[in-house]
């Protein structure tokens, strides 16, 4: 039997391998199939049936008559699911990482972290589950007590991106459901398989917990998003995409004055002072900027360093990116797998092309590598003679732009100045450029960083970013407010009315 039929045994995925869709009882838009590409090779993985109008209703439907039953469970209750999803997610952890490589093209280490984050997710919502405190309140009037609580919203709609197909949902899933809402996955088109095995897993444990719909999926193209967006049935969107899918679903959830959390596109900028240790931060500037092939939100795109170590440091730079070793991404000892699509590929040369008209000089890569595989590139790195138009929008490929700067304050200013806002990281053992960099004053990022690259976050703080990064904040820390309602309550015990502010009326 071949490696991916294996798999797809392991994953509870045969049916839709055997060619039968998972959704095949869907009616209405039963002809939209939505195809899963191997970006390793270019072969077709599977078909899925997207949503048509009767599903999209039907999951709706049995999210509602969840949420209905949900919301007067008790919270710790509601943890004992999300345990038993992480626990289920431990006995998956591996085919689930080995299909998330196979289907997005990470590398296999980095699909076994994205399910640990899920894991990690879970661990954190069941604690949070006994912990979703209101505040009391010293009320002005006497015998009356002033309370805030938190209640759950309804339905969450999750919108996720093609580069974390699992581990954003989790994020978002894992606390929207122990705070007692619904949760609707409409998965990126480019990454269906990935949602249906996770979400087969998912709605067991909502089955076994006598919870049905409260796991919903809709794959489907950007079509179902926007109506997702558009529902007035939808309590609050979770969108996680680029910047200018998610302006669209900005107007869309604003028009119906709708909620919505906003994780977009990220700049991410990594600052060498000349008081850095540069052993780590090399280590840092080639993890965060080749790993995952260069698409992730929080990717190493520019590395703005001071002009004394800036040549010694591109040298080892230079060294250390020629033995990335760029394959197969489910093979051992591989650092870098291939770009999702053609399309990503064609966006990594056109931006090349523009930084050298810009001005930039190429130090590194940027080829295609067809032997490999049709979307393989070699990471670039580009020295820019100042921050130009292409350096301050992100390409969502391996390409580090490198910017010199003279004082600290150059390099601050170099950092702020492009338009996303999602993680900065500093290099540096001086006590006044850290502290500065994390200070009011600093770094206006929603991660920023010492001593630590710009890419992967622990769940435990909130993740998410200013600026045209949205300003949503999901997972850790007090992220769970965004999928509650906050109702602030005055009870009266003292037989009498007495107003706010003294006020006197005579009835
Ligand atoms: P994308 O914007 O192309 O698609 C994201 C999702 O939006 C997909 O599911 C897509 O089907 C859906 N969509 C498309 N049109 C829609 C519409 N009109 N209404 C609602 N949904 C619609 O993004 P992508 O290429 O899949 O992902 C890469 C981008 O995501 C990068 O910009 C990256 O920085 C960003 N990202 C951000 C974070 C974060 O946490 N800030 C995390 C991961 C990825």
């Amino acid at each position: 039997m071949d490696k991916k039929r294996l798999l797809f045994e392991k994953l509870r995925l045969s049916d839709i391998n055997c060619g039968y869709s998972y959704q095949a009882e869907a009616k209405g838009n039963n002809e939209l199939r939505i195809k899963s590409y191997n970006p390793t090779d270019g072969t077709l993985l599977a078909e899925v049936t997207s949503a048509g109008d009767h599903e999209y209703k039907q999951v709706c439907a049995n999210a509602h008559r969840a949420f209905m039953k949900w919301r007067d469970t008790p919270a710790p209750v509601r943890g004992q699911l999300i345990r038993d999803l992480g626990n289920i997610l431990r006995e998956y952890r591996e085919p689930l990482g080995e299909l998330i490589s196979l289907e997005m093209g990470k590398i296999r280490s980095e699909g076994i972290g994205e399910v640990q984050e899920m894991i990690d997710i879970c661990d954190f919502a069941v604690g949070l589950s006994r912990q979703l405190y209101g505040l009391t309140i010293a009320s002005e009037r006497p015998a009356h007590r002033m309370a805030e609580q938190y209640h759950p919203l309804g339905t969450v709609g999750v919108i996720t991106a093609f580069n974390f197909p699992t581990a954003v949902w989790a994020w978002n899933a894992a606390i929207a459901v122990v705070c007692g809402n619904s949760v609707i996955w409409k998965p990126s088109e480019l990454t269906p398989l990935c949602a249906v095995a996770v979400n087969r897993l998912a709605a067991d444990i909502a089955n076994r917990h006598n919870i049905d719909g409260l796991f919903g999926l809709l794959c489907g193209t950007g079509n179902i998003g926007q109506k997702l967006a558009e529902d007035p049935n939808v309590s609050l969107i979770s969108f996680t995409g680029s910047v200018s899918t998610g302006k669209k679903v900005a107007v869309t959830v604003s028009e119906r004055l709708g909620k919505m959390i906003l994780e977009l596109g990220g700049n991410n900028a990594l600052i060498v002072s000349d008081k850095a240790d540069l052993d780590l931060a090399l280590k840092a500037t080639v993890f965060g900027s080749v790993g995952t092939a260069g698409q992730r939100c929080t990717t190493t795109r520019r590395l703005i360093i001071q002009r004394s170590v800036s040549e010694a440091f591109t040298q080892r730079l230079l060294k250390a990116y020629r033995s990335v070793r760029i394959g197969n991404p489910l093979q051992e000892g591989i650092l870098m797998g291939p770009l999702v699509n053609r399309q990503a590929l064609d966006n990594m040369q056109k931006a090349i092309k523009i930084a050298l008209e810009q001005g930039g000089t190429l130090l590194f890569g940027g080829n295609p590598l067809p032997d490999i595989g049709p979307y393989f590139a070699e990471p670039a790195i580009i020295k820019m003679p100042a921050q130009t138009d292409i350096v301050k929008s992100e390409t969502f490929a391996p390409i580090l732009y490198v910017i010199e700067f003279d004082t600290f304050e150059q390099a601050l200013h170099l950092h702020n100045e492009v338009r996303q806002g999602l993680s900065g990281a500093l290099f540096t053992r001086d006590l006044q450029e850290a502290e500065l960099f994390t200070s009011s004053c600093g770094a206006d990022t929603g991660i920023a960083n010492i001593n630590i690259g710009t890419s992967g976050a622990e769940i435990g703080g909130a993740f998410g970013g200013e600026k045209e990064t949205g300003g949503g904040r999901e997972a850790g820390s007090d992220a769970w407010k965004a999928y509650m309602r906050r109702q602030t309550n005055t009870i009266n015990r003292s037989g009498d009315l007495p107003l706010a502010q003294g006020g006197k009326m005579d009835v």
